[in-house]
């Protein structure tokens, strides 16, 4: 049985009973409704770290006042039996009360541009809910290691901004997408898409791909690839775009050429459903 810790203190006691060991303790901060993509997080944590704690924690402060909170898909027992599978050691499930109680009013700010692009740019606040969470959450399980699916590529970025910034001592790990056989990026909110838009989600990794054959076969002009990537998204009626975006990788950096290592992200929407994906160009 994966231990359940709900408190500040059960945390701070477990992961202090852990380096005083002499262990190495990784940590996986998720939201959830776990998938593949997470367990494939937890199953590298695990082979590097004598100890693993995975976080389930749907976090109020990352999420705008018109976003998805309260929809957000909750299973902890069925997150609990694939945490077994893995197996983590301890499962950090906090009310959102225990992590924000009456008074709390410190944040974890990035104010470089890396917040100001992308998601930054569509959802405000979100990082910065984003870097005070996983700021505390390092803090509480003083981990040696802590774990980030490349799903979330600026998400990368950001934490290991204030990881360096605030001298804070754990090692940002990032891991590469997982996805269906299909293609589609594994997502806690793909769970929103009906059978139909599932099908019509499909245009997302899709399109990457079309950007990416026409990278691999010379093509370096940011404005050409994205204009590929575009015109893919549009041959399917339903999908919305909330940004097709290429920056240099990991800085983020505006770029004409794709001539080192660069990010092609996208954000679109299905439905009610935003969904992003991406792919690093020249790795
Ligand atoms: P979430 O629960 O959506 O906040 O995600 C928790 C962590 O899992 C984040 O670091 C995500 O980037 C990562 N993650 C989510 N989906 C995937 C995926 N398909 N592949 C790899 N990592 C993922």
């Amino acid at each position: 049985m994966v231990k359940v810790l709900r408190t500040v203190k059960e945390i701070q006691e477990f992961s202090k009973a852990a380096k005083d060991a002499g262990k190495s303790v990784g940590l996986v901060p998720t939201m959830g409704a776990l998938h593949e993509g997470h367990l494939t997080l937890m199953r590298r944590a695990r082979q590097e770290n004598d100890v693993v704690i995975a976080s389930v924690f749907v976090n109020p402060t990352q999420f705008g006042p018109n976003e998805d909170f309260d929809a957000y898909p909750r299973r902890f027992e069925e997150d609990c039996k694939k945490l077994e599978t893995v197996p983590v050691d301890a499962v950090f499930h906090p009310e959102p009360k225990e992590m924000y109680p009456e008074g709390y009013c410190t944040y974890v700010n990035v104010e470089g541009d890396i917040t100001k692009k992308l998601c930054g740019a569509q959802r405000p606040g979100h990082f910065r809910g984003v870097a005070t969470v996983v700021t505390k959450l390092m803090n509480l399980s003083r981990a040696d290691r802590a774990y980030f699916g490349q799903k979330d590529a600026q998400q990368v970025v950001v934490v290991k901004r204030f990881v360096s910034d605030l001298n804070i001592p754990t090692e940002v790990v990032m891991v590469p997408i997982v996805r269906e056989e299909s293609g589609l990026a594994r997502s806690s909110r793909n769970q929103y898409l009906s059978a139909e838009e599932k099908e019509a989600a499909l245009v997302l990794s899709r399109s990457l791909q079309k950007g990416k054959a026409a990278f691999d076969g010379g093509e370096k002009g940011v404005e050409t690839l994205k204009k590929i990537v575009r015109d893919e998204i549009g041959t399917e009626p339903t999908a919305v775009i909330d940004y097709v975006d290429i920056y240099s990788f990991p800085a983020l950096l505006p770029i004409a050429k794709v001539e080192a290592p660069a990010l092609l992200a996208i954000a679109v929407k299905i439905g009610k459903t935003r969904l992003i994906d991406n792919m690093i160009l020249g790795e």
